[in-house]
């Protein structure tokens, strides 16, 4: 969730990125944390499918980290939206391998204002659900509906009962990007019907690996910032008012990405 202003602390002191580290989460499926979102590494006798890049800095830390575990190259990477620390690192991967998104995850790349030429969307995209069938697994990308952006995908492998839901499940508070079509009201039925797929462990877009309950605790907070923001937003109260009770109850720091690009979305969608 660490977007633009982690981006420009980088880029402006030129800090080297924080060391990377590769977990095993079940047998072939491994998890790289560290910096930008989590990435979820899928090993097949065929290659290795990942799910999102990073930030472009992470690149070669990635491979090293995926060359750890397996010698088989990385072919796909399924990406959950168009974030830079969750597709940062899709430039340096297309050429090697294939990238696929959302439709919507890969307009809001395309039409990035100010245009950066090192990052680049997705070549295959999708609009409902699509697979990756490799080495004889499966890694399926569903699209539920808005959340923390309007394209946001959920990677589910079946075989494992895993998912990954990237931002759809992301630290302590969620982040809702109304600039990128995200929604609040949607966030929660979006979960809800990610929630009706066979499985027991979930892959954060950031944070500990977790469970079904975990999921539902999340999905559940969402709701209550829901119905607290749209209390008040009902009752009149300014936009100041509601972004005080949002880092009062709901941990929103000043200045942070939920004041600038959620609370002046929730005045707008809890009308
Ligand atoms: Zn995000």
């Amino acid at each position: 969730m660490l977007l633009a202003g982690c981006w420009i602390a980088f880029t402006q002191t030129q800090t080297p990125p924080a060391k990377l580290a590769i977990n095993k989460v079940k047998d072939d499926l491994y998890m790289i944390e560290g910096d930008g979102g989590n990435v979820a590494v899928y090993v097949t006798s065929e290659g290795v499918i990942l799910v999102d890049d990073k930030y472009e800095r992470n690149h070669d830390d990635i491979v090293a980290q995926v060359k750890s575990v397996t010698n088989v190259p990385v072919k796909y990477v399924l990406s959950t939206h168009y974030h830079q620390d969750h597709s940062g690192g899709n430039a340096k991967f297309l050429p090697t391998a294939e990238i696929i998104s959302t439709a919507n995850a890969r307009a809001s790349i395309v039409n990035q204002s100010p245009a950066s030429p090192s990052y680049l969307p997705a070549r295959v995209t999708f609009t409902d659900e699509t697979a990756v069938f490799l080495g004889g697994k499966e890694a399926r990308a569903k699209y539920f509906g808005r959340g923390h952006t309007n394209g946001d995908a959920i990677i589910y492998f079946p075989a494992l009962r895993t998912i990954h839901t990237g931002d759809l499940m992301a630290g302590a508070t969620p982040l809702i990007d109304y600039p990128g079509g995200g929604s609040v009201v949607e966030w929660s039925k979006t979960l809800d019907a990610a929630m009706k797929l066979d499985f027991d462990t979930v892959i954060p877009g950031h944070g500990a690996v977790t469970d079904r309950a975990g999921l539902q605790k999340y999905r559940d907070n969402v709701d209550k910032l829901r119905a607290r923001a749209q209390g008040l937003v009902r009752a009149g109260k300014s936009q100041d008012e509601v972004g005080q009770a949002m880092m009062a109850e709901f941990g929103w720091k000043a200045e942070s990405l939920q004041m600038r690009w959620s609370l002046p979305g929730l005045m707008t969608e809890l009308k």
